[in-house]
């Protein structure tokens, strides 16, 4: 079958020009190519950005509270129909499991639910008489165009953090999502113009570096959100600052699960494979580092691989555990870590080059792997390698596991196990990482709360959905009021005080 063409769409509609320039689009269940991807150039990217503040502009900054809360009740449901069907396009373009596909797409959709109360989300504040007959309130207003840029793992989810608060905030919206995975975002913006929202508020521009530069010096785009790895989102945290914008960028991680000796280590066992394998190890909270604290390691060890050997990896429509990696260039790029870890010393205990895979063709599949006596220092435990590859460090105590936490770069996601209420608590206030599991081994906070990491994880300071959402897309403004009294009028060149 020939390649079907994928476009980017604008104000509702498929572009219908010419592309200069195109992506290959994969199935990497099968290897084979199923999609050609127009990359958007500078000056379509221009034209869709001024498109969405004329929307702006115009219209949606104006609509009224009621509007946008019906338009994101219908966007809701509509979403909520169509989940399977986004579901399959993830799995087709992405590889993982269609299960947890739906997954992704539910927890998006929890954002649109936390979305649908922006009416309560917007209100603002109001003091009566400060001052003699002067009374103060806040508003918060929309900032125009703004833009967002979303990687590849998790290609509904990560833009539904971000496009339901935006749009109830009253902005425009320009998305770039990731060239390896751009169908599932085209689904779900067509479910925009189908709730009603006026043309032009919502717009998918795909595209490589060149339209992110054009989106991130564009003076009509008011702020950038991006999720990706490290190096980039602190490329676009720099050049999107430097030209004036605020900005939000997610970086990569290294999540490290600390397991103490008190743990229930089949709690931990399961954990550890559900966090370490789940969607191949191609989540930016995935577990990738095991801090096992002696003497319990090998017993750990042992419930691992006993769990290792019943994972199925194969096809994610035939419903195995595990799919294979979104291309070919990273599944080869994950197992150039294998003989790495080996050469610098590590024990390779369960190699995912070997077994079986469920699945037609030349897929980009490697199995669960699990290295022991991993240090810092090696490649396998320094690098993100976002693949399914679980590293087990061994400790002597809880102090140097925190420890190997913290003097990590990232510091994105992180769980304990333990049955010690008290070790958990230090943990929690100890630990220098943005969002932390006790007993709970993939902690992304619910819609309600705010995603996000520290330190080489996160650049800007505002936090995903949530109230910091809310702030994010949305500028602060007080107002002091007094209605005319004659018995205050005169001259008074003082500042003012409050009496
Ligand atoms: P990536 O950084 O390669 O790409 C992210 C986005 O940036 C894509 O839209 C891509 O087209 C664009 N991009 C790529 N290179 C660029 C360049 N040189 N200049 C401008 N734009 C560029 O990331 P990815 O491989 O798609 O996603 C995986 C990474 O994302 C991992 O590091 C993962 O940890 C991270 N991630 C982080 C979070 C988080 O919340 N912190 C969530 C999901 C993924």
């Amino acid at each position: 079958m020939s390649p079907t063409r994928i476009t980017h769409l604008i104000a509702g509609a498929e572009w219908d020009g010419p592309a200069e320039r195109t992506s290959p689009v994969y199935n990497p269940a099968t290897g084979e190519q199923t999609g050609v991807l127009d990359l958007a150039t500078p000056q379509l990217v221009d034209e869709v950005v001024r498109g969405a503040k004329v929307a702006w502009e115009n219209e949606w900054q104006h609509s009224t509270l009621t509007k946008r809360t019906q338009i994101l009740f219908k966007f809701r449901e509509l979403l909520n129909e169509r989940k399977d069907e986004i579901a399959e396009l993830i799995t087709a373009e992405h590889g993982k499991v269609t299960s947890d596909a739906l997954g992704e797409v539910m927890r998006g959709l929890e954002v649109a639910e936390f979305a649908c109360g922006i009416s309560h989300l917007l209100k603002g504040g109001y003091s009566e008489n400060v001052s003699t007959g002067v009374d103060v309130f806040s508003i918060r207003q929309s900032l125009g165009v703004v833009a967002i840029i979303s990687p590849f793992n998790f290609p509904a989810m990560v833009p539904l953090w971000f496009v339901p608060i935006a749009i109830a905030c009253g902005n425009a919206v320009v998305i770039k999502p990731s060239e390896k995975d751009p169908s599932a975002v085209n689904a779900v913006a067509k479910l925009w113009q189908e709730a009603g929202l006026p043309e032009g508020v919502m717009n998918v521009v795909h595209g490589d570096k060149e339209a992110v530069d054009a989106l991130l010096e564009h003076d009509d785009v008011k702020a950038v959100s991006f999720v990706g790895s490290t190096p980039i989102a602190k490329y676009v945290y720099e050049t999107a600052t430097a030209n004036g914008k605020r900005v939000q960028a997610l970086g990569g991680a290294k999540n490290h699960m600390l397991v103490l000796p008190d743990a229930d280590l089949d709690l931990a066992a399961d954990a550890a494979i559900n966090a370490g394998f789940g969607s191949a190890g191609e989540r930016c909270m995935a577990i990738s580092a095991l801090i096992a604290v002696e003497p319990i390691a090998d017993e750990l060890i042992d419930k691992i691989k006993e769990r290792m050997a019943k994972l199925r990896t194969g096809d994610g429509t035939r419903n195995p555990d595990m799919g294979p990696l979104v291309t070919k260039v990273h599944r080869d790029r994950v197992a150039s870590y294998l003989d790495l870890g080996v050469e610098a010393g590590a024990e390779l205990i369960v190699d995912g080059r070997e077994g079986d895979i469920d699945a037609d063709g030349e897929g980009f599949f490697l199995r669960p792997t699990l290295f022991d006596k991993v240090a810092p220092g090696m490649p396998i435990y320094d690098d993100e390698i976002f693949g399914p590859v679980l590293s087990v460090v061994r400790v002597g105590s809880y102090d140097e596991g925190l420890k190997l936490i913290n003097d990590n770069p990232y510091g994105n996601g992180t769980a304990i196990f333990t049955n010690d209420g008290g070790a958990a608590r230090r943990f929690q206030n100890e630990v220098e990482v943005g969002m932390v599991g006790i007993n709970v081994p993939i902690p992304v906070p619910v819609s309600f709360f705010s995603f996000g990491g520290w330190k080489a994880s996160l650049f800007g300071d505002s936090h995903a959905y949530g109230m910091e959402g809310v702030h994010f897309y949305t500028r602060g403004k007080v107002i002091t009021s007094r209605w005319l009294d004659p018995s205050h009028a005169g001259i008074n060149l003082g500042f003012p005080q409050n009496s």
